[in-house]
């Protein structure tokens, strides 16, 4: 048996060969590679040996050779094939054991010069892998360090049958591999160019952990990662139990949410159910920030997930334990919270931060495709902000206006938020009609309690008709900030200045569909 060696990540490597040595196997290697294997004092053919060639060009040149690929490709049930590579002294390779260059880690590592990454840029180790994934049946080839117990346990057993099988099972994962390699390669060039939508768009994903379902119980369902360690991913669980589709959806919709509060000195605290807000809220702690997001729809809020900006103490984690929560995702939780919240068995706690990566693609399935777009840009207020009505609004008008507007950035379209003092007190998410999320707005805040005279609103979209400032008048809404841009802006202002309101325009739409 012939096994040929060749990885950058050099995790598990020694006692691997060693195992391939007890079972007969003669080990060829490239430079690195052999150099850490007689340093562990095993013996090994350097691939150059073996070629008759020197490893060349830097080390782009090493395993490029008939020899290597013959070894690899010889279909050993072809007699032909067999005298052909024996014609010319050609030995079959039966393992082939390769991890290729961390191009993806060097292409992410800041200051890496152009040099660096496309030096990263691995080409006989994906050609090994190709040549010895198609001709599975013979050869045994593996990519990945996790899998190097199990293939020495395969081969010790030596039965026809679970060789095969295995066989099989790491070709698969070979194409799988060089795919999301090519992938990254391909999404670095179209960045270099500033591409953002190349012709042929390659997404690199790895999958983090299968799900019991998916949206719903008969969905099945996966999670999928660009990066490990990054987004969603970066979060550590500190209890409860696993993570769910929808929980991992609606943590998107709580960051979302908290996202526009990011620089805010004060804590944030958004409380999300079906991906938008039922409640968000600024306060000076934690705990107030969540009392005040809560008091926006506490009926809402039962079964929702959290988030907060600021570290979640003792007393925040007391208050938030008594109502039942998904979700609690924080950048930090003090010992005592985790005392605390770690007492609700089901209640997943997430710690860390998952900021958003401004450059990554926002992605929509439709059937046959997919809707490839910018992520929507942190929301800014004041900018581009232009008064339109006679009556300017009042600077606690214009802090509520502030805060309406980098609260309905998050919320389902169409979005109308009402709010005063830091806190949404009525969210009309998700409507077929602006004048409808409107009524749901004003109506939701009077059934929970909340006074709706002298509130802030804020719509994601223009109003195309003055029926929904008028349901806002009669509400008692004082002050609006809206994108503008209707044919009917006119009669819309209009209306305002009858009531009395102060109205601003944006210039930006936030629609979230
Ligand atoms: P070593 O540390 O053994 O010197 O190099 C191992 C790395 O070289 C592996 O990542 C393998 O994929 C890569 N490699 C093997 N053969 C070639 C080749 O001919 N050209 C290039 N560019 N890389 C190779």
């Amino acid at each position: 048996m012939r096994a040929l060696l060749s990885v950058s990540d050099k995790t598990g490597l020694v006692d691997l060969a060693r195992g391939l040595m007890a079972l007969g196997a003669e080990l060829v290697s490239t430079g690195g590679t052999a150099r850490a294997l007689r340093d562990a004092g095993l013996q090994v053919m350097d691939v150059s040996e073996i070629t008759g060639f020197p490893e060349m060009l830097d080390g782009r040149v090493k395993t490029l050779h008939p020899v290597v690929h013959g070894g690899l490709l010889a279909r050993r049930d072809l007699p032909g094939h067999m005298d052909a590579i024996a014609a010319h002294d050609i030995q079959p390779i039966d393992v082939v054991v390769v991890n290729l260059y961390p191009f993806r880690e060097t292409a992410a590592r800041p200051g890496a010069t152009r040099d660096d990454v496309v030096e990263q840029i691995d080409i006989g180790g994906p050609s090994m892998l190709r040549s010895a994934a198609k001709n599975h049946d013979a050869v045994t080839v593996v990519v990945d360090p996790a899998d190097y117990d199990e293939v020495l346990g395969v081969l010790r057993g030596a039965a026809a049958e679970d060789l095969r099988v295995l066989r099989r099972r790491l070709a698969a994962k070979v194409f799988a591999h060089t795919a999301a390699y090519d992938a990254a390669i391909a999404a670095w060039f179209a960045e270099q160019e500033g591409d953002r939508f190349p012709a042929r768009l390659t997404l690199a994903v790895e999958r983090a952990q299968g799900l019991r379902y998916g949206e719903n119980p008969h969905q099945r369902a996966a999670f999928y990662v660009e990066r490990r360690g990054a987004g969603l991913g970066a979060l550590v669980q500190r209890g409860g139990k696993e993570l769910s589709f929808n929980n991992l959806l609606d943590l998107e919709g709580a960051l979302l949410a908290t996202d526009p509060f990011a620089d805010e000195t004060r804590a944030c605290c958004a409380i999300v159910k079906h991906t938008t807000p039922c409640g968000l809220a600024i306060g000076a702690t934690a705990r107030e920030a969540y009392e005040k997001a809560l008091a926006c729809d506490p009926t809402s809020a039962f079964g929702g997930i959290i988030a907060l900006t600021v570290p979640v103490d003792d007393e925040a984690a007391e208050s938030i334990s008594r109502l039942f929560v998904e979700c609690v995702v924080a950048p930090e939780f003090t010992p005592g919270a985790i005392e605390t919240l770690g007492r609700k068995k089901n209640l997943r706690i997430l710690e860390g931060r998952a900021p958003a990566d401004p450059r990554a693609l926002d992605v929509k399935r439709v059937r046959g495709g997919l809707l490839v777009q910018d992520r929507l840009p942190a929301v800014s207020v004041d900018d581009g902000w232009t008064v339109v009505t006679d009556r300017a609004p009042t600077d606690e008008e214009l802090d509520d206006l502030r805060f309406a507007w980098r609260a309905v950035a998050s919320v389902k379209s169409n979005a109308i938020v009402l709010a005063r003092g830091g806190a949404t007190i009525g969210i009309g998410a998700g409507q077929m009609s602006r004048v409808d999320a409107s009524f749901l707005a004003g109506h939701k805040a009077r059934q929970l309690g909340h006074d709706t005279a002298g509130t802030a609103l804020a719509s994601d979209a223009f109003f195309p008709f003055r029926d929904g400032v008028d349901q806002a008048a009669a509400a008692g809404v004082r002050a609006i900030v809206q994108p503008g841009g209707s044919v009917r802006d006119a009669e819309v202002v209009a209306a305002a200045n009858e009531h009395g309101m102060a109205m601003v325009f944006t210039g930006v739409r936030l629609f979230r569909h």
